[in-house]
C-alpha cells in the first residue's frame, strides 16, 4: 500500500496544468490539465493501493517519490537530514565582519553604524585560525557581511586572497559569497574578488530610482541607485566569466511596489536571459534597532503576496526569477543552526546571528567565543548548544510540507532563545518557483502520450 508524502507542494499554472514538487526529493513534474483534478484527489487519500485505479499516474508519483510506502515516516529522514547537517565536519562555514561601519542608512536597518574596524591583529588570527584548522573540513564556506564589508575593501581583498592560497594549498574546495551595498563593488574590486573564488553576491536594490533612493541612503550621495547599477552593467559588460552569481535584492514596502514595474522593466532589458543575474523579494519586516520606528516604514501585513505577485512578473519580462531560488531540505536552516557556522566581528570576537548581537537582552548568549592570538578560537560550547539544539516544538511541523526545508525551526534566534514560533512566510516563494519554472519549460511533463486517450 502506498500513501502521499506530506512533503508536497502544489501548484495549477495558467492552463490548469497541475505542477508538484517533492521537497524531501526535490523532484518535479507536471500533469496535463485533464489529469489534475484525479492527482489532487489521489494526493489527498489517506492510502492508496497501487494496482487500482489510474496505474499510469500511480507509477509517475511513485517514480518522483510523492506516493511512498504506508509504512514510511518520512520524518525521521528530514531528521536524519538536519543532524547530519548541522553536526557535519564537512564544512566550515565563516562569516567575517570586518566592519560594522556602513555608507548607507537603510530605513529599516537594524544596526547601528560606528567606525570599529577589524584591526591588523584580528585579521592575522583568523587567517591563522584557518590556516591552522582548515584540514579538518572538506570544504570552507567564506561569507563577507558587514555593515557594509567594502568599507574595508583592501582588506577584505587581502584576506581572501591569503584564505584562497590557505585553500589552494590544501586542496579545499572554496565558496565565497559577499552581501553588499555594491556602491563600492567597482569593476576592479571585483575581478580582484572573484579571482580568489568570491564568486556569489547579494546586492540590494529596493525597486526604482525613486523609491531605493528613500529606502536604502547613501549618507552622502542622494543618488546611490546610479552608482550601483552602474557598477553592475559595467560588471555585465565587461567580465566574461561564467562562474558568478549576483543576486539583485528587492526589500518589498507598498512603497517600492507602487514603482516596481519600471524597476523590472529596466532590468530586464540590462540584465534578463543573462543567468549571473538573478531577482530575490524579501518584505521588509522589524528586524529590530530603532530605524524602522522612528522612519515610520510602512510593512505590508502579509509579505507572501509580494512573492505571489511579483515572481511571476518578473518572471515573464525575462528575468531569473524565483525558479533560481534553491528549494529543498535543509536549504532554509540559518548557519546559526550548524556546529562549524561562526560569524566573526570585526574584533575577533565569534557570534550567531548579527540580530541577537544587537539585541540587549541577547548579547551575552550571542557571544560564543574569541579568535585569540595564534588563531586559537575559544568556543563556550554550553552557549553554542542553545543555538544549535533542535527541539521541534509542534506536531503541525511533521505534517507541513515545509518541514524538510525549515526542519521545525530555521532561526534558532527566534525559536531556541526568544522561544517564538518561527515559520518560514515562503509557501508562495516556493509555489513562485514552480511557476518560474515552468514559464521556462523546466518541469518535465507526465503523461502527454496518453492525454488523448483520456480526454
Ligand atoms: S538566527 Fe534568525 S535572526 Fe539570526 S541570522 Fe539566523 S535567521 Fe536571522
Ligand atoms: S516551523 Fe512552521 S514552516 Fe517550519 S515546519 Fe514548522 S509549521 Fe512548517
Amino acid at each position: 500500500m502506498l500513501k502521499p508524502s506530506r512533503y508536497i507542494v502544489s501548484e495549477k499554472n495558467r492552463n490548469g496544468e497541475l505542477l508538484l514538487m517533492s521537497i524531501l526529493h526535490c523532484t518535479y513534474v507536471k500533469f496535463p490539465q485533464a489529469y489534475a483534478d484525479e492527482v489532487l484527489t489521489l494526493m489527498q487519500s489517506a492510502v492508496i493501493n497501487e494496482s487500482v485505479g489510474n496505474l499510469k499516474i500511480i507509477d509517475v508519483l511513485k517514480t518522483n517519490k510523492m506516493l511512498i510506502a504506508s509504512n514510511l515516516d518520512e520524518s525521521l529522514l528530514v531528521d536524519a537530514m538536519h543532524k547530519q547537517h548541522v553536526f557535519s565536519n564537512d564544512w566550515l562555514y565563516l562569516t567575517i565582519l570586518p566592519t560594522n561601519n556602513c555608507n548607507f542608512r537603510c530605513i529599516y536597518c537594524y544596526e547601528n553604524p560606528a567606525e570599529e574596524n577589524m584591526n591588523d591583529q584580528t585579521e592575522k588570527n583568523i587567517l591563522d585560525f584557518v590556516r591552522k584548522n582548515i584540514r579538518k573540513y572538506k570544504k570552507l564556506r567564506l561569507n563577507w557581511f558587514g555593515g557594509e564589508p567594502l568599507q574595508q575593501k583592501e582588506r577584505v581583498v587581502r584576506m581572501s586572497r591569503e584564505i584562497n592560497e590557505i585553500c589552494k594549498a590544501n586542496k579545499i574546495p572554496l565558496v565565497g559569497m559577499m552581501t553588499t551595498n555594491g556602491y563600492d563593488l567597482d569593476l576592479e574590486t571585483f575581478r580582484s574578488l572573484i579571482s580568489n573564488r568570491i564568486l556569489s553576491y547579494q546586492v540590494c536594490i529596493d525597486g526604482s530610482k525613486c523609491t531605493h533612493n528613500v529606502q536604502r541612503p547613501h549618507f552622502q550621495n542622494s543618488d546611490s541607485y546610479q552608482k550601483i547599477y552602474s557598477n553592475l552593467l559595467s560588471i555585465k559588460r565587461n567580465i566574461k566569466s561564467n562562474t558568478f552569481k549576483i543576486v539583485i535584492r528587492a526589500n518589498m514596502t507598498p512603497f517600492v511596489e507602487e514603482h516596481l514595474l519600471g524597476h523590472l522593466e529596466d532590468l530586464a532589458s540590462d540584465f534578463g536571459n543573462d543567468k549571473r543575474f538573478s531577482i530575490y523579494f524579501q518584505g521588509v519586516r522589524d528586524w529590530g534597532g530603532n530605524r524602522i520606528s522612528e522612519n515610520a516604514v510602512e510593512i505590508a501585513p502579509d509579505e507572501e503576496n509580494y512573492y505571489k505577485k511579483w515572481y511571476d512578473i518578473a518572471s515573464e519580462k525575462g528575468l531569473n526569477s524565483a525558479d533560481f531560488i534553491p528549494v529543498g531540505p535543509v536549504t532554509g536552516l540559518c548557519e546559526a543552526n550548524l556546529k562549524n557556522g561562526y560569524l566573526i566581528y570585526y574584533d575577533g570576537s565569534i557570534h550567531k546571528c548579527s540580530l541577537a548581537s544587537q539585541d540587549e537582552t541577547s548579547k551575552d548568549i550571542d557571544t560564543v567565543g574569541q579568535i585569540e592570538d595564534g588563531g586559537k578560537m575559544i568556543i563556550d560550547n554550553e552557549k553554542i548548544a542553545k543555538w544549535i539544539v533542535n527541539r521541534v516544538s509542534s506536531e503541525n511541523c511533521y505534517n507541513c510540507s515545509l518541514y524538510p526545508i525549515c526542519c521545525g525551526g530555521s532561526c534558532p534566534y527566534s525559536k531556541n532563545i526568544k522561544g517564538q514560533k518561527s515559520c518560514l512566510p515562503i509557501k508562495e516563494m516556493i509555489k513562485a518557483h514552480l511557476r518560474c519554472l515552468d514559464y521556462r519549460n523546466m518541469i518535465p511533463t507526465s503523461l502527454r502520450e496518453c492525454e488523448e486517450n483520456h480526454l
